[in-house]
């Protein structure tokens, strides 16, 4: 019999990054340029049917309204079991608070061996690379095993680049650990 699991993933980086099309994206397959800003905390269901053993219902908790912050409460973060952390590769200022997103996150949320939470990194609107700030960001990959990300991409949510590949990479990661 198929083992059912709940993921709880979250979708976090600054205001306008692209969080919310990303969501869009992966589980409805749309894009647009105007989405309303949730306010509050929505969240989006994909069902996977990942192996002959799992099925995985992967919860995609995105943040609204909340981002100028700079964090959130713990309560949000409850029970999560892996991260995007979203910047927009046309804009350095939400690169640097990566690393702000990233600190929240494992200040407040741990697995339960007390590690930290998978993350992947996400590098959005690759669609936009030509006005990008590309050779001002230090070397991903590096940056990426520095702080601890499990992977990182480029990806588009306009031209559904990448995007699956970065879930995946995250859920596979998810998986792993447990
Ligand atoms: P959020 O605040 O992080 O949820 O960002 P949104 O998903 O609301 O996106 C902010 C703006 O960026 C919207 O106008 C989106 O259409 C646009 N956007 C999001 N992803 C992409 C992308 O991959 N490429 C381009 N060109 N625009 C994007
Ligand atoms: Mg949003």
């Amino acid at each position: 019999m198929q083992h059912e699991r709940l993921l709880k993933v979250l979708v976090i980086g600054d205001l306008g990054v692209g969080k919310t099309s990303i969501i869009k994206r992966y589980v409805h397959q749309v894009f647009s340029q105007h989405y309303r800003a949730t306010i509050g905390v929505d969240f989006a269901l994909k069902v996977l049917n990942w192996d002959h053993k799992s099925v995985l219902r992967l919860q995609l908790w995105d943040i609204a309204g909340q981002e100028r912050y700079g964090n959130m409460t713990r309560v949000y973060y409850r029970e999560a079991v892996g991260a995007l952390v979203v910047f927009d590769m046309t804009r350095l200022s939400t690169f640097q608070a990566v690393l702000k997103w990233k600190g929240d996150l494992d200040s407040k949320v741990a697995m339960g061996n007390g590690r930290p939470v998978p993350a992947v990194l996400l590098a959005n609107k690759s669609d936009q690379r030509r006005q990008g700030l590309c050779p001002k960001l230090p070397k991903l990959e590096n940056f990426s095993r520095e702080y601890g990300f499990v992977g990182w991409f480029e990806t588009s949510a306009k031209d559904n680049s990448n995007i699956d590949a970065a879930i995946t990479c995250l859920v596979k990661s998810i998986m792993s650990v447990e």
